[in-house]
């Protein structure tokens, strides 16, 4: 028996086997009968709207990003008798980044004849570099002042996505040159690790603007072929009240997750993890391992004298975990939000050279208020064009992608 319904819209496909389906209908995804709940993400996610409200609210975060306006800092300089390797500096991309810049501190380290290093710093650079050189051979101690989950790391998102990393009006061209080698290493390698233990998945993107986007973008052009499935929407493809949506696939990390698991990698390939505070290049130099990467992000402006490096203030307001919400979506007043199994993220704030640790209410305010309206705009688009079906049976198909 057919459906019996009073609106119908129609699916549509956006892509080989993909399609985006209004509320009501009865799918098949993957060759399984499902009941379409709403507009959904390419790989067949329900795009639901997150419940934002003051009651919801779990916790209030902050973290600063270590930014450089030249991007990070990869060097190698000596250090008394020491080969001293500089992995510092990732701004809003340190996840991101991590595992090709920590390729790139040990191309340098490997220039010692000794195999035995210091990491010091315990965040995803100082984790990455310590295995990536367990990798190379090396027998690796880390010294870090805090472990996860006190550091800057625990704070981020964590979306593969290279943003705030450097200002371009000051960044060189060997910058850049580092930077598309380490983005490249870096996406292989999360892309090997996607799976429960480390928390690591592909999600969807929405990124809304209220004026075109620009086409000239690095994100459209550089590095497209880092960002699968990426298009410009049409306004029945989406749930949201943007007037330009774009969607990207991205990699996606859970730091609650992932920081355990690779600190628990360090130990089980015989690393050291010992909590040391290094105040001075005096006491880095007393250490007893003959090559030294230093991986503190902020704290490398103290403890090296870098003056280039300030902080970018990032404020999170952490919903109570919300089943069922897979998508991260982002607009240009700078909300975004990331689902986590530990909670939903609201984001966000970016504040240059605020080094306060405390949560500004204000900017929590301006937070859920912006989320709230974003996903009551959505839940109106929803209803507008709800569809009101009863499947009648097993075999009700009315679309298929
Ligand atoms: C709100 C927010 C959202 C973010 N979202 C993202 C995102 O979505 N994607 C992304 O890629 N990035 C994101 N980031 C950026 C990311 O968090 C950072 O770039 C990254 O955490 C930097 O890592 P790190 O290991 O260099 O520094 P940290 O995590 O700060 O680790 C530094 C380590 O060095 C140690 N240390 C420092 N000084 C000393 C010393 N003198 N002696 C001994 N140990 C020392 C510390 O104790 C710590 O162990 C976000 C950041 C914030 C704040």
């Amino acid at each position: 028996m057919p459906m019996r319904r009073r609106t119908f819209v129609t699916g549509l496909a956006i892509g080989a086997g993909t399609t985006l389906l209004p509320a009501g209908l009865i799918g098949c995804a993957d060759g399984a009968p499902y009941v379409v709940g709403d507009f959904r993400t390419p790989s067949g996610a329900p795009l639901l709207p997150v419940q934002v409200s003051e009651d919801r609210i779990i916790r209030t975060v902050v973290g600063l990003r270590p930014f450089r306006p030249a991007g990070f800092r990869v060097e190698a300089e000596r250090l008394d008798d020491k080969l001293l390797v500089h992995n510092y500096g990732h701004g809003g991309g340190g996840w991101t980044l991590s595992w090709g810049t920590a390729a790139l501190a040990a191309e340098l380290a490997l220039a010692s004849d000794h195999r035995r290093a210091a990491v010091i710093g315990c965040g995803i650079v100082g984790l990455t570099t310590a295995r990536t050189l367990q990798r190379r051979g090396f027998e690796v101690t880390v010294y870090a002042r805090e472990l996860p989950p006190d550091t800057t790391s625990n704070i981020a998102g964590a979306q593969w996505s290279p943003a705030s990393v450097f200002d371009p009006d000051v960044a060189t061209p060997a910058f850049h040159h580092q930077l598309d080698r380490a983005l490249r290493i870096a996406y292989r390698a999360f892309q090997e690790q996607v799976g429960e233990r480390y928390g690591v998945r592909w999600i969807s993107n929405y990124w809304l603007r209220d004026d075109p986007p620009r086409l000239d973008t690095d994100l459209r052009t550089r590095w497209r072929d880092l960002y699968p499935e990426q298009r410009d929407l049409t306004p029945e493809e989406h749930p949201f009240a943007a007037a330009y949506v774009q969607h990207v696939s991205t990699l996606f990390m859970e730091p609650p997750r992932y920081l355990p698991a690779i600190m628990e990698d360090v130990r089980l390939a015989g690393g050291r993890i010992e909590v040391r505070s290094l105040d001075s290049p005096e006491a880095v130099a007393q250490l007893p391992d003959p090559v030294v990467v230093n991986c503190t992000g902020l704290g490398a402006g103290v403890l090296f004298g870098d003056s280039d490096i300030f902080p970018i203030k990032g404020q999170l307001t952490v919903l109570r975990p919300q089943p069922g919400v897979d998508y991260l979506v982002i607009n240009d007043a700078g909300l975004y939000m990331f689902p986590r199994h530990d909670g939903i993220l609201l984001g966000g704030t970016n504040v240059r050279r605020d080094w306060s640790l405390i949560a500004d209410e204000t900017a929590e305010a301006r937070i859920v208020a912006g989320h709230e309206a974003l996903f009551a705009a959505m839940s109106a688009k929803r209803k507008q064009r709800a569809v009101v079906a009863e499947p009648q049976g097993p075999s009700a198909t009315a679309h298929t992608g």
